[in-house]
């Protein structure tokens, strides 16, 4: 069995994506330009899975230096996380954002056509399919992103999949990630946003730290039990297990074969009950305050997880408790971060 390349491995995902291939016999090359991440996550990972994790400093738009890891390190898979993420900043800086998404991933599949690699997994996210109103969200939903960085990510599905089409030695899997929270159960890996984080789990974390002011509560008045959002909260281990369940279905497809799969849980929690569980489950105060609707934010998100469970053999595992208490974890270990 050849390595898995991961590239933006040193990132959230990909460090806990690393860490479970690792940790089941595959050997991975982490490829990174560490600019939204620390070489600390990838000697921690390094700890978690020893001996499976080399790590490689590079930009995925250095065609050059993507050839030379290639040329030595008998990759025979890649799982592909590198990428800007932060939908706000897509929307002031576009240009950044498809350099860096779009033509890098136009590079990475420049280097890999000159190598014997074939097997690629995607990144792709949710935020493709805009503002879905029929829930849950099936893969065959109609896509409209309402962002540039859902809209890389959608760019660049359509690109894996016209390449498949055109040479059917390709094997291609989109992962379509709902909403990744949580930690690995060591509190030795996570997730640090720098500066004020957006999403709710790290905004919770700090607030209940004391790092922060009060939770905001986006919106009351959604159409929904309690009023506020529902997201499809997933915990980073499962996601990270999906990840391995789809390099383990790709190669006994047929040739071309392009998947497109949600990754998921199929359940939706409110704002409220993700911010009661977290005080339940961990015994902490999650100081909030009620607040108006974020611009953009839809009420209701959750996936239809059926093709995963057929296509891949993955499920989720954890519950939003396991979530709230590894996110915890993590944060009390690690205050500062990496
Ligand atoms: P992250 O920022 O923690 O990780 C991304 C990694 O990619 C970072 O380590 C960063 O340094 C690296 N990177 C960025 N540009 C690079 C480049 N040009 N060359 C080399 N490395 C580069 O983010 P994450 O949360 O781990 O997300 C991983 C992937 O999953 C991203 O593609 C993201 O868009 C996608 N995704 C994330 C979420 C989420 O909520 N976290 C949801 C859906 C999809
Ligand atoms: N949210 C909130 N306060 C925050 C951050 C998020 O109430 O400080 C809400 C947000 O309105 C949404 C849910 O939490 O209903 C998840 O938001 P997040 O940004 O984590 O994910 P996304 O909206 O991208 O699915």
């Amino acid at each position: 069995m050849g390595r898995v390349l991961v590239t933006g491995g040193a990132g959230y995902i990909g460090s806990h994506v690393m860490v479970v291939l690792g940790r089941k016999g595959y050997r991975c090359v982490c490829l990174d330009n560490f600019s939204n991440s620390s070489p600390r996550a990838v000697e921690r990972a390094q700890v978690l899975a020893p001996g499976a994790i080399e790590a490689v400093e590079a930009d995925i738009r250095d065609t050059e230096a993507l050839r030379r890891v290639l040329a030595g390190a008998d990759i025979s898979s890649v799982i592909h996380l590198a990428g800007l993420k932060a939908v706000g900043e897509s929307v002031e800086k576009p240009a950044l954002y498809r350099d860096n998404n779009v033509r890098g991933t136009q590079c990475l599949l420049e280097a890999l056509a000159g190598s014997g690699v074939r097997t690629f997994v995607f990144s792709s996210s949710a935020t493709v399919y805009g503002n879905a109103t029929a829930m849950p969200i099936g893969e065959d939903a109609p896509t409209a992103p309402a962002s540039p960085y859902g809209e890389n990510k959608l760019e660049i599905e359509r690109m894996l999949a016209k390449l498949a089409g055109e040479d059917p030695s390709w094997r291609v899997a989109s992962l379509r990630y709902f909403n990744p929270v949580g930690a690995h159960e060591s509190g030795t890996i996570g997730e640090h946003p720098s500066g004020t984080p957006n999403n709710l789990m790290p905004y919770v974390c700090q607030a209940a730290a004391g790092l922060r002011g009060p939770l905001r509560v986006f919106g009351t008045d959604y159409p929904t039990p309690d009023g506020t959002g529902i997201r499809d909260y997933i915990h980073v281990m499962d996601l990270a297990e999906g990840h391995m369940a789809a390099l383990t279905a790709l190669p006994l497809t047929p040739p071309g074969t392009v998947m497109t799969v949600n990754l998921g849980t199929g359940m939706g929690h409110s704002v409220l009950e993700v911010v009661d569980t977290f005080e339940r489950v961990n015994g902490v105060k999650v100081p909030r305050e009620l607040a108006g609707r974020r611009p953009g934010d839809v009420p209701i998100c959750y996936a239809d997880c059926s093709r995963a469970r057929q296509l891949l053999r993955w499920s989720s595992r954890r519950t939003l408790e396991d979530m709230c208490r590894d996110a915890w974890r993590w944060q009390v270990l690690n205050p500062a971060g990496y």
